[in-house]
């Protein structure tokens, strides 16, 4: 198929230019997404990482918050990278008691999970529906996925911890594969919102 969806890139906060770049070179025309008005113009969303609870204010102070979650129970294609892993998990660990998520995954998500020592690392990463080999997973203060509901599909694991996951067209990942230049993810997202549209 070669049509080219149109795909945005939550632009509140967090590192959106790496994504734009990396879905326009998997075939998908990408722009920044902030205001109600140009969610609705968008095929798929793209949450950069970042820092969730910024972002969370910050979608509640653009008027962002319910059509997100509108957008998200609507069935349209979510991709979350590290923050946008914790933006789209139905519950967290060590977050503020008052930190917004959208959900979308029934999944408990845990801030900060790999600890101090291990703040930032690369890793090897095998992920369910990528061809290829590895994905070069890079890690930065990352969540892990610490328990998942029935209908959640585990795709990777690092070090015996879930770091991405699938609940239908709702995808995410502990790491961040935009800033790698091997954007065979964003390639499988765009093909999710190809067959979504
Ligand atoms: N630790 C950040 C948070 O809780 C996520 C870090 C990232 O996106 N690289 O939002």
């Amino acid at each position: 198929m070669s049509t080219t969806p149109t795909i945005g890139v939550l632009a509140l906060q967090g590192d959106v230019r790496e994504h734009l770049t990396a879905l326009a070179d998997a075939g998908a025309r990408a722009l920044p997404v902030r205001r109600p008005e140009e969610l609705a113009g968008v095929d798929g969303l793209v949450i950069p990482g970042g820092e969730s609870t910024t972002m969370s204010k910050l979608a509640v102070a653009f008027g962002m918050l319910e059509p997100l979650r509108a957008f998200v129970r609507a069935g349209r294609p979510v991709y979350g990278t590290c923050a946008g892993m914790i933006m789209v998990a139905d519950k967290l660990l060590d977050a503020r008691e008052d930190q917004e998520t959208l959900g979308g995954i029934d999944m408990i998500v845990r801030r900060n999970a790999f600890g101090r020592q291990n703040e930032s690392f690369e890793a090897a990463v095998e992920v369910a529906g990528i061809d290829g080999g590895p994905v070069e997973g890079v890690f930065i203060r990352a969540p892990w996925v610490e328990s998942v509901g029935a209908s959640v599909d585990v795709l990777a694991t690092y070090g015996g911890h879930t770091v991405a996951v699938r609940q239908d067209n709702v995808l995410a990942t502990s790491f961040h594969p935009e800033l790698t230049g091997d954007h065979r993810i964003h390639a499988f997202f765009v093909d999710m919102v190809r067959a979504g549209a």
